[in-house]
């Protein structure tokens, strides 16, 4: 069946059928409005990302399926990176009308598998047709103990910086799939079904001992860079540090050149913080707890946002801090969120 022979409304039905109901929900999909409940001494936090077809995805390489769990992932992803909880969701999509209802209920099923691994509930959107590509827009709402959100401005000189998880594995995939490779199992399910590091956001904000933190999406450089600006520091990342996959060194041996997807890929959905070095070691056991590796990659220095980065040889480079901008060159290959 067709989009348009469903209609719109047949289909806000189906997706409310599916929804279901979660805690705090008083009233979800059907009204004018959600009403929601959130605890007393938490604050709200709130984030939204646009996916568009053939500028963040393509269905000649990804699932459906795939595509509504990172749809969903990569907005848990913000909530992770405040240190906060993820509660209810928003999905706007926009389809042509000759859509397959199928490929809707794929995307349907990953985004409310992922949504509900979290605990959360889709509890609204907005549904239209769309003249050309899919447009899918998913806000996001999260609860953190009152003064507990982690920004991105309160790195201070002498802190390190540290990252989870391994880099680089989901550019390096998109890039194998765009040359027509077949990435491994691992590579692939990187790229297509990230985990937001929920668990460890919240773990980390707890500790009280994280003085800034963001998600890896633009790229660890790029990321960095966003602190740095923020926190009007300097910093430095140590290249031979960088924490990488085994199936990530394997694909280097047949794709050379492409080790620099550690620094610059995006899409990593790892987080990114500082802290002060004394409080390293039980931040590795906070992170340990939930089951991630940890890794020191680089310090915050005196002096106004710059990154530099230290070679094997410990030599320093200036990085450029510009990152990944939609609007810079519309010729980027796009595969940013
Ligand atoms: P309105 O005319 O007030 O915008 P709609 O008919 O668009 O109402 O939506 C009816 C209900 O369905 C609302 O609760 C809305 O949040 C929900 N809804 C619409 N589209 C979606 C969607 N794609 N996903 C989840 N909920 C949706
Ligand atoms: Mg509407």
């Amino acid at each position: 069946m067709k989009l348009n022979q469903l209609g719109e409304f047949g289909l806000i039905d189906r997706i409310r059928q599916q929804a279901g109901s979660g805690s705090g929900v008083v009233r979800g999909i059907g009204d004018d409005a959600a009403v929601l409940e959130v605890g007393a001494g938490e604050q709200l936090l709130t984030s939204t990302d646009l996916l568009i077809e053939t500028c963040h995805f393509d269905f000649t390489w990804t699932r459906p399926e795939d595509l509504g769990h990172k749809a969903i992932a990569v907005n848990l992803s913000d909530i992770a990176a405040m240190g906060g909880t993820p509660r209810y969701l928003y999905l706007g999509l926009a389809c042509p009308g000759d859509t397959e209802v199928d490929r809707i209920e794929g995307f349907l099923a990953g985004a409310l598998r992922q949504t509900e691994a979290h605990g959360a509930t889709l509890v609204g959107g907005d549904t239209c047709r769309s003249p050309g590509p899919w447009v899918i827009a998913v806000t996001v709402e999260g609860v953190v103990p009152q003064g507990e959100a982690v920004g991105r401005d309160g790195a201070r000189p002498g802190d390190v910086v540290l990252v989870s998880g391994t880099l680089g594995d989901s550019a390096l995939a998109f890039t194998m799939l765009q040359k027509g490779q077949r990435p491994s199992a691992f590579l692939a399910g990187r790229h297509h079904r990230p985990e937001a590091r929920v668990e460890l956001g919240r773990a980390l904000a707890a500790s009280g001992r994280v003085t800034a933190m963001i998600d890896v999406s633009d790229g660890l450089a790029a990321d960095l860079g966003h602190i740095l600006r923020a926190s009007g520091t300097a910093g430095l990342l140590d290249l031979s540090s960088l924490p990488t996959s085994e199936d990530f060194r394997q694909s280097l041996q047949d794709n050379p050149g492409m080790a620099d997807l550690a620094l610059n890929g995006g899409e990593d959905y790892e987080l990114l913080f500082t802290a002060a070095d004394c409080d390293v070691p039980l931040l590795r056991k906070q992170a340990a707890r939930v089951g991630l590796p940890v890794t020191v990659v680089g310090e915050i220095r005196v002096g106004a946002p710059h990154l530099l980065l230290r070679d094997g040889h410990g030599r320093e480079t200036p990085c450029d801090l510009r990152g990944f901008d939609h609007f810079a060159d519309s010729t980027e290959p796009a595969d940013k969120t």
